[in-house]
């Protein structure tokens, strides 16, 4: 297990509850007004994400796609297939996870987030990390790693617990990224196998706060 730094602006608003529940930072992302962000001003609807309040696992992707814009909910397109084959190969129900992305509206023509968008986006992002409080966070790729543990590499930290902060972390590498190529799909679906051994794990590592 390794361990890594945290994101300066994430320990605070894990401690702060701006919302009651899921459903109302939901509808404030939802109702969100354009911003002068340019994903925030050229999006169809900015998506939330979804899932239970208390789910163990909480997966963490980098922003909505075309699909995701128009239907308004996370992972409905064909990287969203291959995470549905992602969980089940971890045992988990997708009903039973929360599903979200850091940036929340999707960047124009699917570039990269800018670090000044997802820095907007984040508050939402730690409101819902505070009201599921997962057990085990899945960032998927490598923009979603980098917001939890700046200095971390995807290549080297996927199917690796580590510990960020409050957090446990358990990359994997981003279900478009592996959709361009079998090798990574296969890695992918290795790493999600070891998923359950990482969930079982990662009270204990939070606990410690470093690696065993
Ligand atoms: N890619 C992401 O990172 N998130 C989605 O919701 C869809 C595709």
């Amino acid at each position: 297990m390794a361990s890594a730094s945290f994101h300066p602006g994430t320990r605070a608003l894990v401690e702060a509850r701006p919302y009651a529940t899921l459903e109302a930072v939901a509808d404030a992302i939802r109702d969100h007004l354009p911003c002068g962000f340019e994903p925030c001003e050229t999006c169809t609807r900015l998506v939330p994400g979804e899932g239970p309040a208390g789910a163990d696992v909480m997966l963490v992707g980098e922003a909505p796609g075309a699909n995701e814009d128009r239907q308004g909910r996370p992972f409905v397109g064909r990287a969203g297939e291959l995470l549905d084959l992602v969980l089940v190969e971890a045992g988990l129900a997708r009903e039973e996870v929360f599903i979200t992305n850091v940036l929340k509206a999707r960047p124009p023509g699917n570039r990269d987030p800018r670090r000044a968008e997802v820095e907007h986006s984040l508050p939402w992002l730690e409101a819902q990390l505070a009201l599921v409080r997962p057990r085990l966070v899945v960032p998927l790729g490598r923009h979603a790693l980098n917001h939890f543990a700046p200095d971390a590499r995807i290549g080297a930290a996927h199917g690796r617990l580590m510990v960020a902060g409050e957090l446990a972390l358990y990359p994997l590498y981003h279900p478009a990224a592996a959709l361009r190529g079998r090798n990574l799909r296969d890695v992918l679906m290795a790493d999600a196998r070891r998923l359950p051994i990482a969930l079982r794990s990662s009270d204990a590592a939070r606990a410690r706060g470093t690696p065993p």
